[in-house]
């Protein structure tokens, strides 16, 4: 992409209506525009981050045995009625009343909507586990919409339902969800820690809040310092083995860690002294199993083995990409800008040429933004006509993994520089060299 031709307006002023650093850096970088009150426009450098976290969580989704499906963002209040729980949801719910008068509602979550889908078409345990996700917008009306996407009305989540027949699969569901959580979070760079969370009337053990560490956060968290080290399980993980998988969320829920509304005094005074982490924390996903819910009032049944029917055992399985966005930035940023990590950068490099229209320069920029693009790197070339000051500004500020800078000394020296937006350390090399020394996207 040539930067002369996209679409980045970057504020050279802080906003001032921004009271944390994600939120500020976004405004800034030109990925979001505010439309009301905790309502945000996605700008073309937002919408790609956006994109890479949602397929991010698409893959591992996928990978653990869930089915991607789109259900409407407009949902039948009848539905919530089934459930019992439309007048409970209270003021959060957006309600609304199409031209026939039928009451409607902007989803702010899909339990019942999914559940419909599941008694209309399931009738046998043979055709489970099953665990049906989509990605879609979301309405809740906040009492206090703040810090730009971290909380908004208007929201991008992943939610993932399971069902199976009774509470030992829908158990091993619920792991399997645990584990393609640590993994996801882990390929954005992030160290996300699952911590006991309220259950509710349901009771049990089965809720976790995923938290990333941050000053910003807005849940006081306790958890032991080991979770810092603990490995995450890589790609082989086999997620037909219930076994393997709950071996993987004993290590996971062993230690020490809970939320605020959570936390045990006397459990805490058991971790070591020097391994108690107090903090603050962003929830980025939540997941939860609560039984026959839904699937009783809503007759959500299937024909067991035994030949009786039983009302399915679910659970839910939520995370933010819109905050995601946000934390992300919360955890890896530095006084100049954003420090994306290469699996969720908008573009892997920024090609800066210091000297646009001098022949030499723009030949060589050329050249590289060329052949880069032909090796699958994405690359976002600044051939704009701004000062040199100005274009490092920009690029620090919008936070590629890489910049190549391209300037008249070096090309005349057959050299161009490399520099590494995380350390900030510089590199010269050949222009042959500049596609190996990046790798291959
Ligand atoms: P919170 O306690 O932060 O309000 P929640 O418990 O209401 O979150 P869930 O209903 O579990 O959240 O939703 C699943 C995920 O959706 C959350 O983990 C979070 O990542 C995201 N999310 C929830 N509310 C918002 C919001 N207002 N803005 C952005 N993301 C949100
Ligand atoms: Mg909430």
């Amino acid at each position: 992409m040539r930067l002369s031709r996209f679409f980045l307006p970057i504020l050279k002023e802080n906003p001032r209506e921004a009271e944390i650093v994600s939120h500020r850096l976004m405004l800034r970088a030109g990925m979001l525009k505010q439309q009301a009150a905790g309502s945000f426009s996605w700008l073309p450098l937002g919408k790609r981050v956006l994109d890479k976290v949602c397929a991010i969580i698409r893959e591992e989704q996928n990978r653990s045995g869930a089915h991607e499906i789109l259900m409407p963002t407009i949902q039948s209040a009848d539905l919530w009625m089934e459930s019992g729980r439309y007048e409970a949801y209270g003021k959060e719910m957006l309600r609304l009343q199409d031209r026939h008068e039928r009451d409607m509602l902007y989803g702010p979550t899909n339990e019942e909507m999914v559940t419909d889908i599941f008694r209309a078409h399931v009738k046998s345990y043979k055709d489970l586990p099953l665990n049906l996700y989509h990605i879609q917008w979301k309405f809740r009306d906040e009492v206090r919409p703040r810090f730009g996407v971290m909380r908004s009305r208007e929201f991008l989540m992943k939610d993932a339902y399971s069902f199976d027949l009774d509470f030992e699969g829908a158990k091993a569901a619920y792991n399997r969800m645990f584990v393609a959580y640590l993994r996801t979070f882990e390929r954005m760079g992030l160290k996300a820690i699952p911590m006991r969370a309220e259950t509710g009337p349901i009771g049990g053990d089965l809720s976790h809040e995923f938290i990333i560490l941050a000053e910003t956060g807005e849940s006081a968290v306790f958890c032991d310092r080991h979770y810092l080290e603990l490995p995450v399980p890589g790609e082989e993980t086999d997620f037909s083995d219930d076994a393997a998988i709950s071996g993987i969320v004993a290590q996971w829920t062993t230690p020490y860690a809970a939320t605020d509304d959570m936390h045990d005094e006397g459990e805490w005074e058991k971790v070591g002294e020097s391994d108690r982490l107090a903090a603050r924390g962003i929830e980025v996903g939540h997941i939860f199993h609560f039984g026959q819910k839904y699937s009783e009032p809503m007759g959500a049944k299937v024909l067991g083995p035994d030949g009786k029917e039983h009302a399915v055992s679910m659970g839910s399985y939520g995370i933010g990409p819109s905050r995601l966005v946000a934390g992300i930035i919360e955890a890896s940023h530095d006084e100049n800008g954003i420090i994306w990590p290469r699996s969720v950068a908008p573009f892997d490099v920024a090609l800066i040429n210091m000297k646009a229209g001098d022949d030499a320069c723009d030949g060589l920029c050329e050249r590289l933004y060329g052949e880069m693009g032909r090796a699958g790197i994405d690359v976002l070339y600044d051939d704009t006509d701004q000062r040199a000051g100005g274009k490092f500004a920009t690029a620090d500020l919008i936070g590629l993994p890489y910049q190549i800078i391209v300037g008249p000394r070096g090309v005349a020296a057959g050299e161009v520089e490399i520099k590494n937006r995380a350390t900030g350390e510089r590199e010269t090399v050949s222009p042959d060299s500049v596609i190996a020394r990046l790798g291959v996207a």
